[in-house]
């Protein structure tokens, strides 16, 4: 049974493989010249159609299962809550 190959890329020194079994394939690793961490690239060069637009999409889709996108804060630029009721005299009560 052979043991998938993963890549893993240094700012440095380009992307270096390494053999993980699936169950323990880490997201970041060290880069074999300057022991800096690596981040895990999320191709699949095996099946030869890395730049097809499915391929991308199954990359995506696999890197938010390990690595989300986190939000920071509140989404900005909401419109205010429309008005709940409807009766008129709702509407003429002092506003804050
Ligand atoms: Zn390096």
């Amino acid at each position: 049974m052979s043991v998938p190959s993963y890549d893993f890329r240094c700012d440095e020194h380009g992307v270096s493989t390494e053999r993980h079994s699936m169950s323990t394939v880490p997201t970041t690793s060290v880069c074999p010249v300057c022991a800096l961490p690596t981040r895990r690239v999320f191709t699949a060069p095996a099946l030869g159609h890395g730049g097809s637009a499915a391929m991308r999409a199954i990359d995506a889709t696999k890197q938010t299962a390990d690595s989300p996108s986190v939000v920071s804060a509140v989404p900005r630029d909401r419109k205010p809550p429309r008005p709940v009721s409807r009766d008129p005299r709702h509407s003429r009560l002092p506003r804050p």
